[in-house]
């Protein structure tokens, strides 16, 4: 297949410009079949796994949408042109963080609004007006409800990790918001799902101009550049096993995924007291530390991130070495988002999943949905020998008692001072 260079595409100048700029050339395999369509107003549901460059799709369609097309008549700063639905807080982040790039050199207005922080300030930047509008479905619709803003100008609406909106529950909202959008003929839509199951695909043809239904490749669904392994392991086991091979693989920037959210602090606390630098994403930690987490962990400060899949659905951290499944996931598709953190963007990575006797059952599951078996390692009990905690009283950033404990063991001389009971010690007398 021809692959397209982005200079070929004669795309606007201000937007050929922040593609030069973030070092893009090539068109990757999902943007090679779905931007000549996207570009030419067409509609599109898109599959593709992880970390193949469907937002850039999406945004770039966008961008030159609105730099080469007049706006609809009657259309005043209540009005954006452009909308993105994403169902996780982290997800329009970071899509609001791709299009300020891509947005670098024009003078269109990005905004993003989600749950959890600012509600007033989200809202008071509406005033300024908006050409790019990201958000969660929740805020989206409180801040329709209160005629913020008006969709019956839109041009393009976008539906990101379509499959998602349906595990979480968000379907409801997203049609409140399909159904305030200009005639189906009227706008662009486009669709993008790790899957696209039947259930998805009915919400296509509901809402969309006979989209036209693509994946970027067939037969195996799990990035490329990802090896992955798989060890059988008692439940007592997990936490030895997984401290012996972040040493052995000198691990600096690895996820570690659970099914539970409280198995989570157990774990996280564990690897902090064995010296890891660790970090939790679960729902239970607030938005603020979140991103804080989140970016700590970008930058290297943290070196260890554990996670549910709830809370890390969608992001993405360049260079993630290493995924760990302490717990098999209960769902085949998980499997594939978990290990898609890694190896992302034609990148190499490694995934290594534990089978213990209370999750291994998803294990066929699994292997029938990546049509491959994962390979199966074996180890040395001694391995598992880790020796005493280096840092017996130390927590993960994120923990519930996290900053409790800290002081605690900050003041812990003084406290110990304070509370001493002189009455009871022994007059001594010289
Ligand atoms: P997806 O939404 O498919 O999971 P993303 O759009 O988040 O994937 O892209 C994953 C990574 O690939 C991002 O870091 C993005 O900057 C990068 N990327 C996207 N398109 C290209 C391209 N054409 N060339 C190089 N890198 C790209
Ligand atoms: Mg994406």
């Amino acid at each position: 297949m021809h692959i397209t260079h982005f200079s070929e595409l004669n795309l606007p100048e201000s937007l050929q410009q922040s593609i030069d700029d973030l070092g893009y050339t090539e068109l990757t395999a999902v943007q090679n079949i779905a931007l000549p369509l996207t570009l030419s107003g067409k509609d599109v549901a898109g599959q593709g796994r992880t970390g193949t460059g469907k937002t850039a799709t999406f945004l770039i369609t966008i961008f030159n949408h609105l730099l080469t097309t007049e706006a609809k008549k009657g259309r005043t700063l209540k009005h954006p042109r452009a909308v993105i639905i994403a169902p996780t807080r982290e997800l329009v982040i970071q899509i609001g963080q791709d299009a300020l790039k891509l947005g670098k050199h024009t003078n269109l207005r990005i905004h993003t609004v989600f749950g959890g922080v600012d509600y007033e300030k989200q809202r008071k930047a509406f005033d300024e007006g908006v050409d790019i509008l990201i958000g969660t479905p929740g805020r989206l619709i409180d801040y329709h409800k209160k005629h913020c803003y008006q969709l019956n100008r839109t041009e393009i609406m976008v539906l990101d990790e379509a499959d998602r909106m349906f595990d979480l529950g968000f379907i409801k909202d997203i049609r409140f918001m399909l159904r305030r959008l200009p005639k189906y003929h009227e706008r662009q839509a486009l669709l993008f799902s790790a899957t696209l199951s039947h259930r998805v695909m009915e919400l296509a043809y509901e809402h969309m101009n006979n989209p036209e239904k693509i994946q970027a490749e067939e037969g195996d669904i799990t990035a490329s550049g990802i090896t992955e392994s798989l060890y059988h392991t008692g439940m007592e086991e997990k936490i030895p096993l997984l401290i012996h091979l972040l040493r052995k693989y000198n691990v600096s920037r690895g996820m570690i995924f659970i099914n539970e959210k409280r198995d989570g602090e157990k774990v996280a606390r564990q690897l902090a007291r064995y010296g890891f630098k660790v970090g939790i994403l679960s729902g239970d930690v607030r938005q603020k530390k979140r991103m804080r987490i989140l970016s700590d962990f970008s930058e290297g400060k943290l070196q260890l991130l554990v996670a549910t899949d709830v809370a890390s659905r969608g992001i993405h951290v360049d260079h993630v070495s290493h995924v760990f499944n302490y717990d098999l996931p209960e769902d085949a598709e998980n499997y594939v988002h978990r290990i898609g953190r890694t190896a992302r963007a034609g990148s190499t990575g490694v995934a290594i999943s534990f089978a213990c006797e209370r999750f291994c059952f998803g294990l066929p599951d699994i292997e029938a949905y990546i049509k491959h078996s994962i390979p199966v390692e074996y180890l040395d009990e001694d391995v598992l020998d880790i020796g005493a905690p280096t840092d017996p009283k130390a927590t993960a950033d994120g923990m519930k008692h996290e900053d409790r404990a800290a002081k605690y063991a900050e003041n812990k001389d003084d406290h110990k001072k304070q509370n001493r009971k002189p009455r009871r010690r022994p007059a001594k007398k010289s």
